[in-house]
């Protein structure tokens, strides 16, 4: 790669390109890099001109190529922020030091460092969503060279890829960014998946052809005549995506590449209808498989209209209509954006970053990294359903969002009063989830305040953390620490679940979908001794399952709803009321309760009680062992 590479790529969409600017960032960052080279061996300064070229590809101005020529100078070489203020300004300066800042330290769990970059790559960005873009082209080059690295190396920088910066990538529509670094990143982590996938993309590789042309050229007659002009072709699928259509739908390879997929561009929006239609009167449309995003675009900008028809092959055929803004938009997002909205004021181009802004409030009341992740994966990961206030209005919502979700979504003292909705007329409970197209009318009453159980029902962050926020400002949380409380849950845990194969493992249940006795779960033995429960129908369930080894699991037969506590202890006066009363006070409806003199020392008090599942249930053992002359506490026939 050459500088006259990059002077290329600008001048091809440029009209004024600030070369002067450009030409003294390269050279200083040269200057600055000297002596310095990669793992690959070339000099360094090749980096930061692949990092700007990537930018050029996605026609990015004068500024943001500048800043990614000097993104590393300050991290890696004697030159100061200072430096590049006096020489550059403020705004490059300003860039630059965003991209230093994004360091995450390196002794936290894999988890929580995933979540801890991408919460400081989102810090940063909130103030030049350049930053992003520049990190995204940095860490897409180190991918293209990732061959140089040892195996340990390889595999970290893949899964952040994987992990972090692909969803970021997503979230801001970037697909062309997105999909190479998956499927890079794939690669390193499923080598023989990703041949194997590859190997059997390259054999039907021809027979696809010959179906495309044949659609092709039916459809160009049916054209004839008419004004539209437009370019019919194949659309690739990548090998990441493949693999994950699989798992998702546990379908084999063949059943995922049967569908032949077709995109078409043309100049207009009416055209795009209009080539709708003349589609759908040639071959059958499949009802369900019809979707407008024109009509309502999706959080990253997205625009297309998709249609799956019984194609001339009586095979069904995937069909993608957009029109060239809409294409750039689709592969580039917010840099294409970027270039036709421009940005600052622009109120459109603010509300496409508002999730950013979400995201940062969110991560303000967040206790811990992991519970952090948690939202953010459901933001990141999970489709999106339109759903419509009483007055028309779009509120856009992950899939499995519910009636709180809503109301957050579309004001905050909507959703602290609400206590039930209607949903397409019919009256439905906090509880319900939405599905796509209902029509929502949240009901509120005034006394009605947000509580700690709500966090459980919601997926969207933006309603957790108006809730954390709520519940921070009105309730003092007792700042006490109970050395028991560790040992409860692992006793627990290891007592309610059996694990085929395995004698007594270490059981975690998962934060991110919190199973409760009765629900379906499943098991991921992430090493020796431990396994990970899930619900069956948690969303990281269906993203992890390749990475970790599946174990049957089972609640223990005795496990249900309802609960027999029993509760040793010294035997006296007050103590069965005292205990009676701290069930009580924790919303346990008691049914059935029974105190036993063990001699005249000691008394054994049962209890058969519903509890609120598994977290409900630690939570009263904690508070019965801390009832004084309290001994043991015992769960049916366990012991503690
Ligand atoms: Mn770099």
């Amino acid at each position: 790669m050459q500088f006259s590479d990059l002077i290329k790529k600008l001048k091809a969409y440029e009209k004024k390109p600030d070369f002067p600017l450009i030409k003294r960032a390269y050279a200083f960052a040269e200057k600055a890099h000297e002596g310095q080279r990669r793992a690959t061996g070339e000099a360094y300064i090749e980096h930061p001109l692949h990092v700007a070229c990537i930018l050029a590809d996605l026609k990015l101005d004068d500024v943001t190529i500048a800043a990614a020529l000097l993104h590393d100078v300050v991290e890696d070489t004697e030159f100061t922020q200072k430096d590049i203020t006096n020489e550059f300004g403020k705004e490059i300066a300003q860039i630059v030091e965003g991209m230093t800042k994004i360091k995450t330290l390196k002794n936290l769990s894999r988890e929580d460092y995933h979540a801890e970059t991408i919460r400081k790559v989102i810090l940063a960005s909130v103030k030049d969503i350049r930053i992003i873009l520049i990190k995204l082209a940095d860490r897409l080059h180190n991918m293209r060279t990732i061959s140089v690295f040892r195996e340990e190396k390889r595999q970290r920088i893949a899964s952040d890829a994987l992990e972090v910066y692909a969803p970021i990538a997503h979230k801001l529509g970037i697909a062309s960014i997105k999909w190479e670094m998956e499927d890079l990143a794939f690669e390193q982590l499923h080598p023989d998946i990703y041949v194997d996938i590859n190997k059997k993309i390259q054999q039907s590789h021809k027979e696809r052809e010959k179906e495309i042309a044949k659609i092709k050229r039916l459809l160009q007659e049916e054209l004839q005549g008419t004004k539209i002009s437009c370019d019919i072709s194949g659309r690739p699928k990548h090998i990441y995506s493949i693999y994950r259509k699989m798992y998702k739908k546990n379908k084999s390879f063949e059943e995922i590449y049967d569908l032949s997929a077709l995109r078409i561009i043309t100049d207009t929006v009416r055209h795009c209808y209009e080539l709708l239609g003349i589609i759908h009167n040639i071959w059958t449309p499949i009802p369900k498989e019809f979707d407008d995003y024109i009509a309502t675009p999706k959080s990253n900008m997205y625009q297309s209209l998709h249609t799956v028809v019984i194609g001339p092959m009586n095979k069904p055929v995937e069909i993608q209509i957009r029109t060239e803004e809409m294409h750039e938009i689709a592969e580039q997002g917010i840099a294409a954006h970027w270039k036709y909205k421009g940005h600052g004021s622009d109120n459109e181009f603010d509300q496409k970053l508002k999730w950013m802004i979400e995201v940062n409030e969110l991560q303000k009341d967040s206790e811990d990294a992991k519970e952090f992740l948690k939202m953010l994966h459901i933001d990141f990961f999970e489709d999106e359903i339109f759903t419509f206030t009483p007055k028309g209005k779009v509120i856009e919502l992950p899939k499995g969002a519910g009636i709180l979700d809503f109301a957050y979504g579309v004001h905050s003292d909507l959703g602290d009063k609400c206590i039930a909705a209607k949903v397409n007329g019919l009256f439905v409970p906090l509880r319900a989830t939405l599905r796509n197209g209902d029509r929502v009318e949240i009901i509120t009453a005034k006394n009605q305040h947000p509580s700690r159980d709500w966090l459980k029902i919601v997926k969207t962050s933006k309603a957790a953390s108006k809730i954390k926020r709520y519940i921070t400002l009105t309730q003092k949380v007792p700042v006490q620490s109970f050395k028991k409380e560790e040992e409860i849950k692992k006793e627990l845990e290891a007592w309610i679940i059996d694990v085929d194969s395995m004698s007594k493992p270490e059981i975690l249940l998962s934060k991110c979908c919190r199973p409760t006795p009765g629900d379906k779960i499943i098991g991921f033995s992430r090493s020796i001794g431990k396994v990970n429960i899930h619900r069956n129908d948690c969303s990281a369930v269906k993203r992890r399952v390749a990475d970790r080894k599946k174990v049957t699991v089972r609640w223990v037969d005795s496990i249900g709803r309802t609960v027999e506590i029993k509760v040793d202890a010294e035997n006296r006066t007050g103590l069965f009321a005292e205990i009676l009363n701290t069930l009580i006070a924790q919303s346990t409806s008691i049914k059935h309760a029974h105190a036993k003199a063990m001699g005249d020392q000691f008394v054994e008090c049962s209890f058969e009680m519903e509890t609120a599942g598994l977290e409900h249930l630690q939570d009263l053992i904690k508070r019965l062992r801390r009832i004084s002359g309290v001994r043991h506490v015992f769960i049916g026939n366990m012991s503690s």
